[in-house]
């Protein structure tokens, strides 16, 4: 933390309006290695202003379920009018090429204009000569929502789009790492939505703390690691605040013997390098049968080596460099470790050397890394993806069961009814069927056993936002 000059690139939003910035935290281009900008770092005062104007808002937002519908229409449309200018700042944050990070924000977008549309029903579960009965589902009131550094404006929009349908005002926290594309946005829906309604504080991992323990707080949505998302767990017991926990994965791609590995080659490779690997539910290990093990890992390694890895902001780049230090050096490590006990990169293999301290790394392809090697037990979260041949499909699907993860996985095969069939044995939040990563504004997304807690997306991600009231009139 620097202490001055105390300006920074965006300010937060507390109670609709700029808070004042009394220190800042460095923000790294990851392509660079260099600080390119300063961003707020909340003090504990003013989050307790961030609350007490969420506590505010939230009396009369919860009111009026047309005047949010409407609302989060408009903030759609501002998003959208100024997707290049936010695109931008997620570029030289994150490090994701410049098309994606526009991409992004139309994803934000698309969340608003889905939950706004959304129809919530009231349940009628009984209404005979006894009475009527119904389920009415009720907001919760101020939600802290914390997001990760890898989709830091779709994840945003995954919390506030139905926080705020439900009817519950929100405090954001991003990640230390890309704070500015969220700040960013507060800022511009500060002109839409009433004051409160949404408010974006930035600082550190105390922070985070001091946000899961604020009496004000009723709801944590928290998308981030397993090992933070055991603390938040703990950190909201004590209140009984609600949770839902977004958590880490360590998704695997199953390959049936009668898949052609030329021809999946192309989705399997972008279903694990999407966004550098940096996405919870990124293919991030490959269990093939041994007769097809060659083909598919020389088809996977051409794709590897095809691939343009350069500054977001360059024309033309598909990838761009891993978003952090820690993370880069944690791959790196995970790579040689897996090397060092005899496996082989068939491409990659080693950070890539673009003249500069940007944190590039060469899109690896890893064989003959057996079960028990870290970078097939561990989420390497990160460009690189071991290639496991087996013999026996059950004793695979065990095996993948086993694991302490279960985001998703995926299962391909010539039969889509065979796949759907081994699919349908994972322990998983999500189990696709010829392709991976497949997400929607209405499809439910969570993790099994250590990967989460409760959903986000579609009427169940906005009844995680709510609790159900019944209202019983005697007859
Ligand atoms: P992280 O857990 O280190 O940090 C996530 C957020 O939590 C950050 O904003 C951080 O400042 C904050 N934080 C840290 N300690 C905290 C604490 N004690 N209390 C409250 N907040 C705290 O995760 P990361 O490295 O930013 O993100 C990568 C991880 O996120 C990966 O494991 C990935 O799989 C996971 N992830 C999951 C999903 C999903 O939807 N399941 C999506 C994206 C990323």
């Amino acid at each position: 933390m620097t202490q001055a000059p105390a300006t920074a690139a965006h300010t937060m939003t507390i109670d609709g309006a700029a808070a004042e910035t009394h220190a800042v935290l460095d923000v790294v281009d990851p392509a660079t290695g260099a600080v390119f900008a300063q961003a707020p770092d909340c003090t504990r005062d003013q989050l307790d202003a961030a609350f007490a104007a969420a506590e505010r808002a939230y009396r009369t937002w919860r009111v009026d379920e047309d005047a949010r519908r409407t609302a989060l229409r408009a903030c759609a449309a501002a998003l959208v009018a100024r997707a290049a200018e936010i695109g931008a700042v997620l570029t030289a944050e994150q490090g994701k090429p410049l098309a994606d990070a526009i991409r992004e924000v139309h994803t934000g977008a698309a969340w608003l204009t889905y939950y706004a549309g959304l129809e919530v029903p009231r349940e009628v579960i009984q209404d005979d000569e006894r009475g009527l009965v119904e389920v009415v589902r009720r907001p919760l009131g101020p939600v802290a929502a914390i997001t990760p550094w890898n989709y830091p404006l779709t994840l945003a929009f995954w919390k506030i789009a139905p926080a705020l349908r439900a009817g519950n005002t929100v405090v954001i926290k991003p990640s230390p790492y890309t704070p500015l594309s969220t700040l960013l946005v507060a800022e511009i829906l500060r002109d839409v939505l009433p004051a409160g309604v949404v408010n974006a504080v930035s600082g550190g991992d105390e922070l985070g703390r001091w946000m899961t323990s604020h009496p004000a707080a009723r709801k944590i949505s928290f998308t981030g690691s397993v090992a933070t998302g055991k603390h938040v767990a703990a950190a909201a017991a004590p209140d009984l605040k609600r949770v839902t926990l977004e958590l880490g994965g360590n998704d695997a791609a199953i390959v049936l013997d009668d898949a052609d590995p030329t021809a999946i080659a192309s989705r399997v490779f972008w279903s694990a390098f999407q966004n550098n690997g940096q996405v919870c539910a990124a293919v991030k290990r490959v269990y093939v049968p041994e007769a097809l093990h060659d083909d598919l890992v020389e088809a996977l390694a051409e794709q590897a080596k095809a691939v343009r890895v350069g500054p977001g902001t360059q024309e033309g780049v598909q990838l761009g460099p891993v978003n952090n230090r820690p993370q880069y050096e944690r791959v790196g490590e995970l790579v040689a470790d897996a090397l060092a006990g005899g496996a082989t990169a068939v491409a990659g293999g080693a950070p890539l050397d673009l003249g500069g301290d940007g944190y590039f790394f060469a899109p690896t392809i890893l064989t003959g890394v057996a079960d028990g090697t870290r970078i097939v037990d561990e989420e390497q979260f990160g460009p690189a993806l071991p290639v496991i041949p087996y013999r026996d499909l059950d004793a695979t699907v065990e095996h993948v069961n086993a694991g302490r993860f279960g985001l998703g996985g995926s299962v391909w095969s010539g039969d889509p009814d065979r796949g759907a069939e081994v699919a349908s044995r994972l322990d998983v939040g999500t189990a696709w069927v010829n392709t991976h990563l497949a997400l929607g504004p209405g499809q439910p997304f969570g993790g099994a056993k250590w990967s989460g807690i409760g959903v986000e997306n579609g009427p169940w991600g906005l009844y995680g936002f709510t609790e159900p009231r019944v209202l019983h009139r005697a007859r």
